[in-house]
């Protein structure tokens, strides 16, 4: 995946956006993000995984920091990847990890997010999710570059589902998503207008200052309060501003040794080189 030098400048970047290798890394940022007013989702690194060990051994990461976030009281989520609990496997197998995990973080009143990975994922993480929202403490990202995807929120919140709009990470074909930056944002600012209409919780994960900033003029004319989220690393000095002034905020914390996939999709995330190189110079009032 990518020449060395791809690999040399995801190295880099990583350590900014990443907790660290293991689950603790991750409670050490979730402690340090709380202590400024922000909760946390703790994502444990890897995916498409065809291995029973790495699948079982992400299980009991998960189970780890359901034990962990309820004894120390963080303000922290989780947020789980289909095809890094069995999803290549098969759904049968998927459907199992992922319940444990509901049903374990439930008792210990703690949320678990459903990310959203490439298309071909979709219907089977969307069909996971609905078997899930009966238990209360569930939600899924929805990508809005996908074509589907304002039917698919529409259903979902219909359903009584609880969503995190985000624009989408991931390399798409042309008729499956909307390829320009334009038509993303277009989309994503009116799915996010029908959230504001008609769903009760829902979380708008973006960077993008115009979009936060319709979020919070929405939040004014709703007398709605969403959740806002974004990645570790990005902009966290803007994340912790949002929280003192009186936001909801969420901060996405990666943590594992299977970080180069990751790193490679905020790397390549178009346009964003002179972004990320000023990113990287500037200190970021949190270190985590
Ligand atoms: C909480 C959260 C959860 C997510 N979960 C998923 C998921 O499950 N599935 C999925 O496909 N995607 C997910 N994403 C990623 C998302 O789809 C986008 O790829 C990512 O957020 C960048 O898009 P944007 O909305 O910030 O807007 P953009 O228009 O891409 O960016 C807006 C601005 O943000 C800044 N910015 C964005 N990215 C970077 C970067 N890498 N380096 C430096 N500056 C940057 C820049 O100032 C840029 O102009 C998630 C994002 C967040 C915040």
């Amino acid at each position: 995946m990518g020449s060395i030098l791809d690999r040399a400048a995801a190295r880099l970047v990583a350590g900014r956006w990443i907790a660290g290798t293991r689950a603790d890394d991750a409670i050490r940022d979730a402690k340090a993000f709380n202590s400024r007013g922000i909760r946390v989702l703790l994502n444990n690194l890897g995916e498409a995984y065809r291995s029973p060990a790495k699948i079982d051994s992400t299980v009991s990461n998960y189970m780890y920091l359901i034990n962990n976030i309820s004894k120390m009281k963080l303000g922290a989520a989780l947020s789980v990847k289909p095809s890094q609990l069995g999803l290549r496997i098969s759904e049968k197998e998927l459907e199992r990890n992922y319940l444990k995990i509901v049903r374990a973080a439930e008792k210990n009143g703690i949320f678990v997010w459903l990310d959203m990975e490439e298309h071909d994922t979709v219907d089977s993480t969307i069909d996971l999710y609905r078997r899930s929202i009966k238990y209360g403490n569930t939600g899924i990202c929805i990508q809005s570059y996908l074509r589907r995807s304002m039917e698919d929120e529409k259903q979902l919140v219909e359903d009584g589902g609880t969503i995190r709009l985000v624009k989408g990470a991931y390399t798409e074909p042309r008729n499956m998503a909307f390829q320009s930056r334009a038509e993303v944002t277009r989309r994503y600012s009116s799915m996010m207008g029908y959230l504001f209409e008609h769903a009760s919780a829902f979380m708008i994960a973006t960077h993008d200052m115009r979009m936060i900033g319709k979020a919070m003029r929405l939040e004014k004319r709703s007398k709605k309060r969403a959740m806002l989220g974004m990645l570790k690393g990005i902009m966290n000095r803007k994340a912790v501003e949002l929280a003192e002034s009186g936001e909801d905020m969420n901060i996405y914390v990666p943590f594992g040794p299977d970080w180069i996939a990751y790193s490679y999709r905020r790397l390549t995330e178009a346009g964003h080189t002179s972004l990320i190189l000023r990113s990287l110079m500037k200190r970021q009032s949190i270190s985590a």
